[in-house]
């Protein structure tokens, strides 16, 4: 039995998303492929990817609204 069960899995990059971004539909399937995602809803297929941590262009203090 391995006692190892902190949260986060370095290697699991499951990111399931909670609704399809273009319909809303919340019952998404996954595809065969690693993170795409299919909306039988809309008919869309589409993939999530992990950009990196941190908030982007904050190399300018001046934040457009
Ligand atoms: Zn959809």
């Amino acid at each position: 039995m391995s006692a190892a069960s902190s949260g986060a899995s370095p290697r699991g990059e499951r990111m399931a998303p909670f609704y399809c971004p273009y319909c809303g539909e919340e019952h998404l399937e996954p595809r065969e492929e690693h993170g795409s995602w299919f909306c039988p809803d809309c008919v869309r297929s589409f993939t999530l990817k992990f950009l990196g941590v941190g908030v982007p262009g904050t190399a300018s203090k001046e934040i457009p609204r």
